[in-house]
């Protein structure tokens, strides 16, 4: 058996080199002489590995001084409970914009910790576009505005950033994290699970500008208060010890790629490679997403009868494709094209794609 190409949503593809190293290290790293999933986080051989992870990602990003960054545990649903009750208090109000499954599940574990608004929402549409910009309405005196830069399951994507004035924007990116060059300046927090564009599960992101943390003025656990979590550089319990070495390999992969630039090109070629294939398909493959909202990094596609569903499948994990099948809310295909998928994975599946189609007739 040999490695498939995987367009799993989540977790997902790691980038092979990435993968061999950390393979080629695991029993002894560095000169540890044990694991790294072995020793103390506080201990200087990890504390170096993880202030190099942010340095990476500070470069790669290019990260503001004036924001910290977090590396926490509980994924971005719990991300998404402790930021309402970080940069408020439970008078605030807050602004959400819906744009599919996940800014959904972001404010419902929002509302038990302030005010929340839904300033537009895409359900009534089926989550197939961005509400229009003109019809939202926003509050100039919400405490943040919070949605969902690319929404993984219907593939809806945001080709621009918000502009809400004064009001900070807080975005879950957990799906397209490091996939093209952002402007951090633009944003109050930018956080997202690992699991889809940086390494595995089990690490957090959230890359806070710093004024933002300390007036809640709640009485907060001190696990639960990220500005302590600042203030103990994300150790103020163990943190993901391997997840955190394994995001830092995945960046230094990152950079030779060509960094954001590099990597958002080759995303934006093999986003065009595949929605060109569905386009240019006669009908018979189908994407529904509005054009301009069409999400680089999650592709959802159906075939023209369901029944197909199951032999389409079948056959693509037999040529080596693996992880299409859609998401159960949405039915039908989906082809995840994280950073870690190569160009040649990509086309490999519109080949079968084309395949597949002529040999229904
Ligand atoms: C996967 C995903 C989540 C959920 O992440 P967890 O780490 O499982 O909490 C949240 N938001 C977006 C946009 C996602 O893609």
């Amino acid at each position: 058996m040999s490695r498939a190409f995987n367009f799993s949503a989540g977790p997902a593809a790691l980038p092979e080199p990435v993968l061999l190293q950390a393979q080629a290290e695991l029993l002894e790293w560095g000169s540890e002489r044990a694991s790294v999933m072995e020793i103390s986080h506080r201990g200087q051989a990890f504390v170096d590995c993880a202030a190099e992870a942010e340095r990476d990602l500070r470069e790669l990003m290019g990260v503001p001084d004036d924001y910290v960054v977090l590396f926490l545990q509980g994924g971005a649903t719990t991300a998404s409970a402790l930021l309402p009750l970080n940069l408020a208090g439970p008078d605030a109000s807050a602004d959400y914009l819906l744009t599919g499954h996940w800014g959904e599940k972001a404010i419902e574990n929002a509302r038990a910790s302030l005010h929340t608004r839904v300033v537009a929402s895409g359900k009534a549409g089926g989550w197939r576009d961005i509400p229009d910009p003109a019809t939202w309405d926003l509050d100039p005196k919400a405490a943040y505005f919070h949605y969902t830069p690319n929404e993984t399951i219907h593939g809806v994507e945001f080709r621009f950033v918000p502009d809400t004035g004064t009001v900070p924007l807080v975005a879950d990116f957990s799906s397209s994290l490091l996939s093209e060059p952002v402007d951090v300046s633009r944003f109050g927090v930018i956080y997202g699970g690992a699991q889809k564009n940086l390494g595995p599960a089990g690490l957090t992101l959230a890359i806070i500008r710093r004024d933002l943390l300390g007036h809640h003025g709640r009485d907060l656990p001190p696990i639960f208060d990220l500005g302590n979590q600042a203030r103990n550089d994300s150790m103020f319990n163990t943190p993901p010890t391997f997840a955190w070495y394994l995001v830092g390999l995945v960046l230094k992969w990152l950079k030779t790629q060509g960094g954001a630039a590099g990597i958002g090109a080759a995303n934006a070629r093999k986003a065009a490679l595949l929605y060109g294939a569905i386009d240019g398909s006669g009908g018979f493959y189908r994407n529904d997403v509005a054009h301009a909202a069409r999400s680089r990094m999650n592709v959802p596609f159906f075939l023209p009868d369901a029944a197909l569903d199951t032999p389409f499948l079948a056959q693509a994990q037999a040529a080596g494709l693996l992880g299409l099948k859609g998401h159960r809310a949405v039915g039908g295909m989906r082809a995840s094209l994280y950073n870690a998928m190569p160009e040649a994975g990509v086309q490999a599946l519109v080949d079968f794609m084309a395949d597949f189609r002529h040999r229904q007739g």
